[in-house]
């Protein structure tokens, strides 16, 4: 996607540790017209799937997934970091292991929001080493919900996760893939083939 690629050469910061900074516009400020064409971008790609429901992980999703929700006309339900209270199995829980703060946490979804009838776009700002997804994969099998397919604002193309989950036959849609970025803070895009 043209528009995210500029976006992201002209206010993306490249940190130590292969992080690419974009929350000028994309994960702590917002660009609510960027986020609305990238909902739309998500929509023209999995329109006609049956989606029913969007899935994502907060905090950063969250934005994403409303606006996308909003011209799917499906409602978003978000995976909460926090520490699993599954005392009463009123809730599916996954543990998640950060690769921006280097540790693990738990997330959990309350059950009455995911079942087997539900066919679920699951969304994120990044896909890296796709721990975040194998969480929410996770919470939908547990639900046995179906995954319809997998959207990402950015992906990380040098880190495995979506390769990994192509491979698995995952849809993984990311709407600019990075494959190198620089010392200099340089970025090299691919474009994904499908
Ligand atoms: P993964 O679980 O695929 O390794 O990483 C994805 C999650 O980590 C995303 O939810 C995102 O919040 C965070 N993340 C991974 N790489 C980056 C990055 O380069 N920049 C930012 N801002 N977040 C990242």
């Amino acid at each position: 996607m043209k528009l995210l690629e500029d976006r992201i050469r002209e206010q993306g910061q490249v940190r130590p540790g292969n992080v690419l900074k974009v929350d000028c516009f994309l994960n702590h400020q917002l660009d609510v017209d960027l986020l609305d064409a990238i909902g739309g971008e998500f929509h023209r790609l999995f329109a006609g799937q049956g989606i029913n429901k969007i899935l994502t992980i907060e905090a950063s999703g969250i934005a994403i997934a409303c606006m996308a929700a909003r011209h799917f006309k499906v409602p978003v339900v978000f995976a909460k970091k926090a520490k699993s209270k599954n005392i009463d199995g009123e809730v599916y829980t996954s543990t998640v292991h950060s690769y921006t703060y280097g540790r693990d946490y738990d997330i959990t979804l309350a059950k009455k929001f995911l079942g087997p009838a539900d066919r679920v776009l699951i969304l994120d700002d990044f896909l890296a080493n796709g721990k975040a997804m194998r969480g929410l994969l996770d919470v939908c099998r547990q639900a046995g919900a179906t995954v319809a397919g997998i959207g990402v604002c950015i992906e990380k193309g040098f880190q495995p996760g979506g390769a990994e989950l192509r491979a698995e036959g995952y849809r993984v849609a990311s709407l600019a893939i990075v494959d190198a970025m620089g010392d200099d803070g340089s970025l090299t895009f691919r474009r994904q083939e499908d």
